[in-house]
């Protein structure tokens, strides 16, 4: 399988696409073909079982042996002791939860990001050039974690990570201070995440200090795995019985960088069946308008929620699904991005709209209305969202109310992540409460465990103290790697 570039006529291999992360002219890696894939025996694949048959189908330059030793290394009981993956049923008959915070990070990128490392050192061993390779991160706080620890000691291989300083809630910046490992480094940076991953672009564009790669989703070693979990997903649904093979399916995915959806597209490219694919927004709602109305524009308001890993103007992600949209077409796909950086906006037109239409549908949900759908889980269920999926269950129940199917609704991140904003929409005050002792008390008030690597962070030593303005990231970059 060969790649290209959504902005030009690229034709590389998966193991170059892995390890350059971006092409050389900006665009992203996408397969130049999507093989079909549903398997009549799905209902009795294990999770090991479809990722090893998925990657083998867009990795042909890897080896069986590579593919099967990467698998089981990322997707093993160490990593993910209940599964990668379970499928709960939230109790209102509809709905069933695609719980994918059951990692070491307690966050959906833990599923991409165990196997990323091992793709790319794979990689690392098919090509000539054997400089060390620089991993940069962008974060808005859930992918920073799960990629330092995809990463950590991992040879051949540096790990820097930036996060905007105060735009990622406590537990998220102490589990990646924390982290420990002699490659990995991490920079609090005085910006938002848009600011973060403009300075990431930028070293990646202007620099010949090393050989950079990403760990963001914009790696198609990130997307990869992504495509796995939904085919696992609806084979759980149906060992259950909740559909049979071949009925459709709803998705709703709550979506920032536009990832995680992407993944679900390209599955149902694939021939996974999907009826609607929801994208859900938070009141950063720049998607919304760009799948309702085709016009994408980051000229707005930012705003901080309580879901911060959505926070996001400039979703990298869109750009592949634009150059699937346009046919492949990468003088369009890069007139179009061209568009978004000089004047942030641009419109695709109604014969492009109509190639979505009725297949991908999109809303945005308040904080009220996410923190209503809190309250309703769990008052109703005992079932417990964290806020990011409960933006994406406030916009379900208002998009989807008489499909007829069943819903399968993506669960990102666990809700003792977000305790503070889970409690609230609990009805709970927790203002005089410490931010530390917040999981305790979600414990308390939920009967829910606390995830075990959720547990004990203050304990830890802090290894991280870097910070850098929004303009010095370059220079953090230099100096972290002239100290060797
Ligand atoms: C990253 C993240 C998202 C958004 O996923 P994208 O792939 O960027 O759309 C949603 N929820 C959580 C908890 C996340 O960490």
């Amino acid at each position: 399988m060969l790649y290209t570039s959504t902005r030009g006529n690229e034709s590389v291999s998966a193991a170059t696409a892995i390890l350059q992360g971006i092409a050389p002219d900006g665009g992203l890696f996408v397969p130049r073909e999507f093989p079909h894939f549903f398997p009549a025996g799905l209902a009795d694949y294990d999770y090991q079982r479809l990722a090893r048959e998925i990657f083998s189908l867009y990795l042909d330059d890897y080896s069986a042996a590579e593919i099967e030793a990467i698998v089981a290394g990322a997707y093993g009981p160490a990593s993910f002791p209940v599964g990668p993956a379970p499928v709960r049923s939230l109790g209102d008959g509809r709905t069933e939860v695609l719980e994918l915070w059951h990692g070491p990070t307690a966050a959906f990128k833990d599923l991409a990001l165990q196997a990323l490392p091992r793709l790319l050192s794979a990689a690392l061993t098919k090509t000539e050039d054997q400089r060390e390779v620089v991993i940069l991160v962008a974060t808005s706080g859930d992918t920073g974690k799960a990629a330092l620890e995809g990463f950590k000691d991992v040879a051949g291989v540096k790990i820097i990570v930036f996060y905007p300083r105060g735009g990622v809630s406590r537990i998220q910046e102490l589990q990646m201070v924390t982290t420990g490992g002699s490659n990995t480094y991490v920079v609090g940076v005085d910006g938002n995440f848009d600011d973060c991953q403009t300075g990431v672009k930028e070293i990646f564009a202007s620099s010949s200090l090393a050989r950079f790669s990403s760990a963001n989703s914009i790696n198609w070693g990130r997307l990869l795995p992504q495509i796995v979990y939904y085919f696992y997903a609806y084979a759980q649904m149906v060992a259950k019985g909740r559909v049979t093979m071949g009925e459709l399916i709803d998705v709703c995915v709550p979506t920032g960088n536009f990832g995680n959806i992407l993944a679900a597209w390209y599955a149902r490219k694939m021939g996974l069946p999907v009826g609607t694919l929801l994208c859900a927004s938070n009141e950063n709602n720049v998607l919304t308008e760009a799948l309702a109305a085709g016009h994408y524009d980051r000229n707005r308001p930012f705003y901080r929620t309580i879901s911060p890993s959505m926070d996001i103007l400039v979703s990298s992600n869109y750009e592949r699904f634009i150059y699937d949209i346009s046919g492949c077409d990468p003088q369009f796909t890069a007139a179009a991005m061209a568009q978004l950086r000089g004047s942030g906006c641009y419109t695709l037109g109604p014969e492009l709209r109509q190639r979505w239409q009725g297949r991908v549908a999109a809303g945005c949900a308040d904080r009220a209305q996410a923190a209503a759908s809190i309250r309703h889980a769990f008052d109703d269920h005992q079932y417990l969202l964290d806020p990011h999926t409960a933006y994406g269950q406030a916009v379900a129940e208002r998009l989807l109310p008489a499909s007829g199917r069943p819903l399968l609704l993506v669960s990102t991140a666990s809700p003792f992540k977000f305790p503070s904003a889970v409690l609230e929409a609990l009805g709970v005050n927790v203002d005089a409460t410490d931010e530390m002792a917040l999981p305790a008390l979600l414990r308390e008030t939920s009967g829910w465990p606390i995830p075990a690597n959720l547990a004990g962070l203050e304990a830890l030593p802090v290894r991280h103290q870097r910070q850098s303005g929004a303009q010095e990231m370059l220079a953090a970059v230099e100096d972290i790697l002239g100290q060797g």
